[in-house]
């Protein structure tokens, strides 16, 4: 086995990895807030999460993970306000279907799931030993963070202080690292707005204190590693680390690892480009979990993550790969024996798929590993040569690669059914498919046969076949 190394943002490094009680990771991740579905970005820094969680189990950790929901923040304020109807109502279906989604991509449940609305009373603790210790001031009903006082701030993020005014006041939950202030810890309540009634006054929770707050609560003043997505790290993780630490005088988390962002065909997500997509959008599609779980997570968190409906479909053959080749070793139908040389070349691969994951968590050396030992171990099996007898050592490494990448289960249109897609296992509809047959002829006409082969793949993958007559005309089949 290897040393476990990661990168670790504050600071830019990457360290050797251990926790800093015996076997146990205390490890904290920022989790949705719950305004609206989350989208596909969003799980790309969810299933990296994932697979630090399991390889860490994989390594024999045991776990102390909390994950929260943000239910109370500036966008879910403005809009249960907007929509007359309390907090919880707003934000529960939005929260159940985050639920349902981490299922649906197998993203392990942390040890503890927790909501910030039932953890206002520690917020006004943590505010209050703030107060005491006076890093804070009060205007006009809110009480802010004084970021002068504390000499590390901007740390985290690499941000010069120096020049911002004292006093400078900055109110909203989400800001550029050019709007750098002394930010809101309570915030007094608008006409219209749910807020609480607490010893320090009436109001509600900045963002920021809500997880510096809940993280102490569950996992003590010192985290072992705490993750989100790249663009927490300002203001968000920076703002923790002020709070946290200002009120214990502690170092509030070791390793600070953060998940760079997913593009769609190489642009950034947005409701106006067309390119935004939820998971069930793409359900919808006729896209399934499996194809995009191994998407998410083929690419080394630390990369940006360029979405595409081709590497989607890549995917999904991939997949299928591994699947096919589980269920050729599990016929059972090889000569007895062992063939030479075999066991030392999984012994090698399962080498190679822990040193990928322990540098960094390099998914992709990883995934090497694992589809070198299939290409090699097929041929094999195709001349005949492998035997019965590494069939064991060869499913144990499946095994062990499917406790991380968690899509060998043939069970897409079980998760489906549960979300409510009962008609995506049929696949696209006639009407969809005329179409790429349609596009697949017109690209053979126009000799662009890397797109008509695309197309033939695109079908292939869900399920359809298609048969070119000798009259030039096209027939396709459901498989
Ligand atoms: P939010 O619900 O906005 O707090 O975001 C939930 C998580 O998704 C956070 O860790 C964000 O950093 C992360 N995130 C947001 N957009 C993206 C993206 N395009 N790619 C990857 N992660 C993202
Ligand atoms: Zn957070």
């Amino acid at each position: 086995m290897h040393e476990i190394r990661f990168h670790n943002t504050l600071g830019g490094k990457i360290e050797a990895f251990a926790p800093q009680n015996g076997n146990e990771v205390r490890m904290y991740t920022c989790g949705p807030t719950v305004y609206d579905y989350a989208h596909i970005g969003n799980y790309r820094t969810f299933v990296f999460q994932d697979i630090l969680r399991r390889f860490l189990k994989l390594r024999g950790f045991k776990m102390k993970h909390v994950m929260n929901l943000t239910d109370v923040d500036d966008r879910i304020i403005a809009n249960s306000a907007a929509a007359g109807v309390s907090i919880r109502d707003y934000t529960e279906k939005y929260a159940q279907a985050f639920f349902d989604d981490c299922k649906t991509l197998s993203i392990e449940s942390p040890e503890h799931w927790i909501r910030a609305t039932d953890h206002i009373d520690d917020m006004v603790r943590l505010i209050e030993r703030l107060q005491e210790k006076t890093y804070t001031y009060p205007s006009e009903g809110s009480i802010y963070y004084r970021i002068a006082k504390f000499p590390h701030y901007g740390r985290l993020s690499n941000i010069d202080v120096a020049g911002i005014q004292a006093g400078a006041r900055v109110d909203v939950d989400r800001y550029e690292k050019e709007s750098a202030r002394d930010f809101a810890l309570w915030k007094a309540p608008k006409p219209g707005e749910h807020f609480w009634e607490t010893p320090i006054g009436k109001g509600r929770p900045g963002w920021h204190i809500e997880c510096s707050a809940m993280a102490m609560k569950y996992l003590g003043e010192t985290l072992d590693i705490h993750t989100g997505g790249i663009d927490l790290a300002f203001p968000h993780h920076e703002n923790e680390i002020a709070q946290s630490e200002g009120a214990t005088g502690k170092t509030f988390v070791r390793y600070w690892m953060h998940a760079e962002h997913l593009l769609v065909e190489g642009e950034k997500m947005s409701k106006s480009l067309g390119n935004f997509f939820t998971l069930r959008d793409l359900f919808a599609k006729g896209y399934k979990p499996s194809a995009l779980r191994f998407a998410l997570a083929s690419v080394p968190y630390r990369k940006q993550l360029n979405f595409t409906f081709d590497g989607l479909q890549q995917a999904a053959s991939s997949v299928e790969r591994l699947r096919n080749f589980a269920a050729r070793l599990a016929q059972r139908k090889f000569p007895a024996g062992k063939q030479k040389g075999m066991a030392a070349r999984i012994a090698e691969a399962a080498e190679e798929f822990d040193a990928g994951l322990s540098d960094d968590l390099n998914t992709a050396r990883a995934l090497a590993a694992a589809f070198d030992l299939l290409r090699e171990t097929n041929i094999a099996m195709d001349k005949g040569d492998f035997r019965q007898g590494d069939v064991a050592a060869a499913q144990e490494f499946l095994a062990n690669f499917d406790r991380i990448f968690a899509v060998m289960e043939d069970n897409d249109a079980e998760k489906l059914r549960a979300l409510g897609f009962g008609a995506a296992d049929s696949g696209p509809s006639d009407a969809e498919i005329d179409k790429l047959v349609a596009d697949r002829q017109a690209a053979r006409q126009r000799r662009d046969f890397a797109e008509s082969d695309r197309i033939r793949k695109e079908l292939a993958v869900r399920g359809i076949l298609i048969e070119d007559s000798k009259d030039g005309s096209v027939r396709w089949k459901r498989k």
